[in-house]
């Protein structure tokens, strides 16, 4: 008896939609990013859950449908699969480069798919039943579609956060970079918090003075 192939789906990457834009790419990429970093046994059911939805759109660039069994993903993930990706891509992105520079992934066996569309034309997709594998290859097809240099990623400068990510606009040179506006806004607020301190203090001190005196002159006023 033979496993009936999965239905083929939408290719990895269409060769013709790197046109998407580059932000589009860098969102991709910057899943796997994230990921890389995630502290997995932290995760509740339904973190985890999301964590292979947002892993399915990285790779996919589709929605992810929990229910189907027969998908290869929904067959292929699970906390071991999940845990030796996140290792290898966390070496891949931390300290994988070689003196050259290059970075090596091991990859299982793969198939690779034709496929067929009016209006793409002809595109290939690579498969593997070890899921790792897959979330190297999309991994490779992001960086690349993603046209970003080494130099484009960023830790956010958030101190409580560090996260490692490519800012989907150019960072101007000696300027912070944030990966979220909640990171961006709480700095700014410490910031501004440095600037104005000393002032905002010697306001209110000023304010409670105030209103000490008018108490006092409406007691003293009542007294007499
Ligand atoms: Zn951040």
């Amino acid at each position: 008896m033979t496993d009936k192939p999965t239905p083929m789906r939408a290719p990895l990457v269409p060769p013709r939609s790197y046109k998407l834009g580059d932000t589009y790419w860098i969102k991709r990429l910057n899943t796997l990013l994230r990921f890389a970093d995630e502290d997995l046994g932290v995760l509740t059911d339904d973190a985890w859950e999301e964590l292979l939805d947002q892993l399915y759109e990285s790779i996919y660039g589709a929605k992810r449908d929990r229910a189907n069994k027969g998908d290869i993903f929904n067959k292929t993930a699970n906390r071991k699969s999940i845990r030796e990706a996140q290792r290898g891509l966390a070496h891949a992105i931390k300290k994988g480069a070689d003196e050259y520079g290059d970075v090596r992934l091991e990859l299982a066996k793969q198939r690779m798919g034709i496929g067929h569309d009016e209006s793409l034309g002809f595109y290939h997709l690579l498969e593997s039943d070890h899921l790792p594998t897959t979330i190297y290859g999309t991994f490779a097809i992001l960086l690349e579609a993603s046209c970003i240099r080494r130099s484009d990623a960023h830790n956010c400068a958030n101190d409580k956060c560090g996260r490692y990510f490519v800012p989907l606009r150019k960072v101007p040179e000696k300027k912070p970079a944030y990966c979220s506006t909640k990171c961006a806004n709480r700095m700014a607020a410490i910031r501004y918090r440095k600037a104005h301190g000393p002032k905002l203090k010697a306001r209110e001190r000023d304010r409670s003075k105030k209103r000490y005196m008018k108490k006092s002159l409406s007691r003293n006023r009542s007294l007499r």
